[in-house]
């Protein structure tokens, strides 16, 4: 994946705004805490005074007394996370606030990118940074089974069963999902959670409705004459550790799309790199609709899960109608 300046430099003001935006959190809590309670900050104050006489001693040669002071520190650092439990707050709570641990924000963990920062690439090359505000809505604590029954149940509940289980043993045991069958039966939904929990754990993601994937393609191939910006984003859907294709069926099916799909079928398997699909088709529609080939690597390479049931979405408008 290659960025040009502009988009680097919107990635590094991205850490910088978390950095400000922590260090500003940080600073109320500081200040709610010495307001609430007094007792914390005298004691703070003394880690500093005994820190600064630490470091003259040390210049001295005084080694007995830095190692008597180390413990003296320490027991007043023990003495404010207590301070902070009996009032009731987390014992971390003035402990350095960062949106990825990691890197502290920074963007790089030893000379390295941080996970955090290829997300954030393929965020933005894919215009895709919407998909945090829609995975906040879309994610496992979100699951309810409130809207099927029977038989659309028991399937409900064992794709999701092993969506989790999915995201446990990823990078483990190589799996690839289908998730097919009627509209708004909890399929892209599925496909979030599973993306939602990855992106946390640090895995780089790519989403794409079917439309948008190879809609893009088509106009990179086609329209542009780089070379370079069309192996980039084959290289990304090869490589990227989870490539979402949601609601296959819904594009200008044509022998391009067909191509495409099956290049990234195939080359992701080979490179035992996970791939979900979700399918509003039944495996009968699908077979017609695409070569015999990508049929059968779909039915070969994927555990397939059919989703059945009313539609969810209609069912909860109609709901919200009736308030
Ligand atoms: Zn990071």
């Amino acid at each position: 994946m290659a960025l040009t300046n502009t988009q680097y430099d919107s990635i590094m003001r991205g850490y910088e705004k978390a950095q400000s935006r922590n260090t500003y959190l940080l600073d109320r809590r500081f200040k709610e805490i010495i307001t609430r309670i007094p007792e914390y900050l005298q004691i703070d104050n003394s880690i500093s005074s005994l820190s600064i006489s630490r470091g003259k001693r040390m210049l001295e040669g005084d080694f007995d007394a830095i190692v008597s002071l180390k413990e003296e520190i320490a027991s007043l650092s023990a003495k404010k996370k207590q301070l902070l439990t009996k009032a009731g707050y987390p014992a971390d709570y003035l402990d350095p606030i960062y949106d990825c641990p990691e890197c502290k924000d920074t963007g790089f963990v030893n000379g390295e990118k941080c996970s955090c920062f290829k997300q954030a690439m393929i965020n933005l090359l894919y215009e895709q940074s919407n998909i945090k505000e829609m995975l906040k809505e879309e994610n496992f604590s979100k699951l309810s089974t409130d809207y099927y029954i029977g038989e659309d149940l028991e399937r409900f509940t064992q794709a999701a069963k092993n969506s989790k289980k999915f995201v446990e043993d990823f990078k483990i045991d190589y799996h690839n999902l289908f998730f097919y069958g009627t509209v708004g039966t909890g399929k892209s939904f599925l496909s979030s959670c599973i993306a939602k929990e990855l992106m946390d754990k640090g895995y780089s993601v790519i989403y794409f409705s079917s439309a948008k994937l190879f809609d893009t393609l088509s106009k990179i191939t086609f329209e542009y004459k780089s070379k370079g910006e069309l192996s980039r984003i084959y290289d990304d859907l090869y490589n990227c550790d989870l490539l979402i294709i949601d609601d296959l069926g819904t594009e200008l099916t044509n022998s391009f799309v067909t191509s495409s799909l099956f290049s990234c079928l195939n080359e992701r398997h080979l490179r035992k790199n996970p791939t979900i699909i979700s399918s509003n088709l039944s495996l009968e529609e699908l077979s017609n609709r695409y070569s015999e080939r990508i049929f059968s690597r779909i039915t070969s390479y994927f555990d397939l899960y059919k989703l059945t049931g009313q539609d969810i979405r209609m069912h909860k408008k109609r709901i919200a109608n009736r308030k």
